[in-house]
């Protein structure tokens, strides 16, 4: 990993090498810590680091708190603040990844959620490609289930939820996969292991609805209205087959790390013409522009660092 230099922790910024916690810490035991995974792209036409829907980012950060009853006294304004302060302190000249998480930070053996103490630590370090063949990933229908809203919300992030992302995404590459989709209980198919999915099926954009047990994804909300505003292809939300993926024209997934991932192999079948397909290339294009805020449309969505 290149090492961070400074870590938020316990109400400030401190040396990263600071930044522990202890062995006994509840979050650490009962994997009762959410999460956030956000981008930072650098431009280097303007040599300006641009964070992307920050504020989004920890709307959604703070849903997963509540679904933790976690009682947290920063808004979406002070963690923007904090992730300011963060970055200017490190000064990142490329691309970066940033981790804010809220955990139990009590000490002590006992499984609840509450009547324990809610803490929130903030890092970042630099960041390149998740997925390294991310115009034609060759992905496998996982043999693990994603995990249902009655068991663990997949709509917040939830550090011990992320168990079954591991699960699906070693054993995909342990087979050689770049990466996996996983069905879900009903044996549709939900997502990657940490990112949405799309299909192009005859001249429809379909994604599955955020009550298919899903991450409510940022990525996935910004290239619908990518495919809404710039490409003009009606959209349809609703459950997907795993037999679709086999007749449909494109498939891909989103994700903050994944970013736009063009699939075209599913198991031992391709997708489409097995190559990747004019949709998602389009969309790649607009996504790429968009991040490193060279679009004026799109500027809404970056936060100049
Ligand atoms: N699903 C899961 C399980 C994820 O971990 C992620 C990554 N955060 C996504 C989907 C994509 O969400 P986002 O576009 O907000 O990063």
């Amino acid at each position: 990993m290149n090492e961070p230099k400074f870590a938020f922790f316990e109400g400030k910024i401190v040396p990263f090498s600071e930044a522990k916690i202890s062995v006994a810490t509840h979050a650490f035991n009962y994997g009762t810590s959410v999460f956030g995974g956000m981008r930072a792209y650098w431009n280097e036409e303007k040599k300006k680091l641009y964070s992307f829907r920050p504020w989004d980012h920890f709307h959604r950060l703070l849903h997963s708190a509540r679904l933790l009853c976690m009682e947290v006294s920063y808004d979406e304004e002070s963690l923007l603040q904090i992730m300011l302060d963060l970055l200017h302190a490190e000064k990142w000249t490329e691309d970066i990844y940033l981790r804010p998480t809220f955990y139990k930070s009590d000490m002590g053996i006992g499984v609840r959620l509450h009547d324990l103490k809610d803490d929130l630590t903030m890092w970042s370090l630099p960041f390149q490609k998740y997925i390294k063949n991310d115009t034609n990933a060759h992905v496998t229908i996982s043999s693990w289930r994603r995990i249902d809203d009655n068991v663990i919300p997949a709509r917040g992030k939830i550090s011990g939820a992320y168990v079954n992302s591991a699960l699906i995404k070693t054993d995909a590459a342990r087979s050689g996969f770049d990466e996996a989709l996983v069905l879900d209980q009903n044996g549709h198919v939900s997502e990657g292991s940490a990112m949405n999915v799309f299909m192009v099926r005859d001249g429809v954009v379909v994604t599955p609805p955020v009550t298919e047990n899903i991450l409510e994804g940022i990525t996935r909300r910004s290239v619908l209205e990518l495919i809404r505003n710039e490409i003009g292809l009606p959209i349809a939300e609703r459950p997907i087959d795993r037999t679709e993926t086999t007749i449909c024209d494109e498939f891909f997934m989103t994700g903050t790390a994944a970013q736009v991932v063009a699939v075209t192999r599913v198991d031992h079948r391709p997708v489409g013409k097995g190559t990747m397909g004019p949709v998602v290339s389009k969309i790649r294009e607009l996504f790429e522009d968009a991040v490193r805020g060279r679009s004026e449309k799109y500027k809404h969505w970056v936060t100049e660092v």
